[in-house]
């Protein structure tokens, strides 16, 4: 899971938080001054809103990253481990 930047906007103080989380409607406490923070898609403060913008960026990559890894062929590894993309599906050939 990746992490994204957040700076409070009270105390100025930057802590991380996961992509997955930061999304509208959440909200969390800053670790140094303790303010309640909360991010929401049309959220004033640019703070905030970087935030929001950064944890958005982070999601795509993540996803796009996850569907080219799934999607590309899978290198020649050991003759052993052919079938290994085939595996990973849910279907069972038994
Ligand atoms: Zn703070």
């Amino acid at each position: 899971m990746s992490f994204v930047q957040v700076q409070c906007t009270r105390c100025k103080g930057v802590f991380r938080d996961r992509a997955g989380r930061l999304q509208d409607g959440y909200s969390r406490q800053c670790p140094s001054c303790e303010v309640v923070l909360f991010f929401a898609e049309d959220a004033p403060h640019p703070f905030i809103k970087r935030a929001m913008r950064n944890a958005r960026k982070v999601r795509k990559e993540q996803r796009e990253a996850e569907a080219a890894r799934l999607g590309a062929p899978q290198p020649q590894a050991a003759p052993s481990r052919r079938f290994a993309g085939r595996a990973r599906t849910p279907q069972r050939s038994d």
